[in-house]
């Protein structure tokens, strides 16, 4: 009774409709055909090193959607959390505590995106994305995420910045796949990361490339898409 109670919340809490959506997982930002790409960062916040990226970030413009682990939503995070909102960046669930969801059952795959959902209500009302950990998901995944009124968001450029690269490393994995539409992982956990980013940002704008708001990704991916192949990586 607690979860169905639990479940209706969440349906409630995400107002984005996209029952003419063919596909609930997405790697790329179909609809746009501009050339835009959308930054995500994922396993934050981190005290530490999402304040750089934020600051970066505010600088040139960009606003980008944080995959945030429900563990790390405490005090110690309340106000860096408020302050992402306020500055129109979207926070997405990447779980709990970054458990890998093909290694849990159904039940417990739900309880996990409901709970990460109720971490981050009190900062933000709608939780559109959900991006499983690792990159990994299976049909239970897809039934959860659905039943939650969510949609799966993977990537189309991996740039392993938890690796710790060179600029010129991530930049030699993301120049090759800018494509409108192309969705950037970082993880706001690494300084390496923040460190890096003001380059990696001005390198796009000078291929041409502008940048993705968030509060429009799901729209513009409400069209026809393919489910891309789940993935397993090493990322952190
Ligand atoms: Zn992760």
């Amino acid at each position: 009774m607690k979860i169905k109670t639990a479940i209706f919340s969440s349906i409630f809490l995400c107002g984005f409709c996209f029952s003419d959506c063919h596909s609930i997982v997405i790697n790329k930002i179909k609809g746009c055909k501009e050339k835009k790409v959308l930054l995500t960062f994922d396993d934050g916040p981190s005290s530490k090193v999402t304040p750089q990226i934020l600051k970066i970030l505010e600088k040139h413009g960009i606003k980008a959607i944080f995959f945030v682990l429900g563990q790390r939503i405490t005090k110690a995070t309340d106000l860096l959390l408020k302050n992402m909102v306020q500055k129109g960046h979207l926070l997405a669930n990447h779980s709990f505590d970054h458990k890998s969801m093909t290694k849990i059952c159904k039940a417990q795959q739900l309880g996990i995106l409901i709970k990460t959902n109720q971490a981050i209500s009190p900062y933000q009302k709608e939780i559109v994305w959900f991006r499983p950990p690792y990159g990994s998901y299976n049909a239970e995944t897809i039934s959860s995420t659905k039943q939650l009124g969510m949609m799966i968001m993977m990537w189309s450029i991996d740039t392993f910045d938890w690796k710790r690269p060179s600029f010129k490393t991530v930049w030699g994995r993301i120049q090759p796949n800018l494509q409108p539409g192309s969705i950037i992982l970082f993880h706001d956990i690494h300084k390496n990361t923040a460190d890096s980013l003001e380059k990696v940002i001005c390198a796009i704008k000078a291929e041409g490339f502008d940048f993705i708001n968030p509060q429009e990704a799901a729209s513009l991916v409400c069209l026809p898409t393919e489910t891309p192949p789940a993935k397993i990586d090493e990322n952190p």
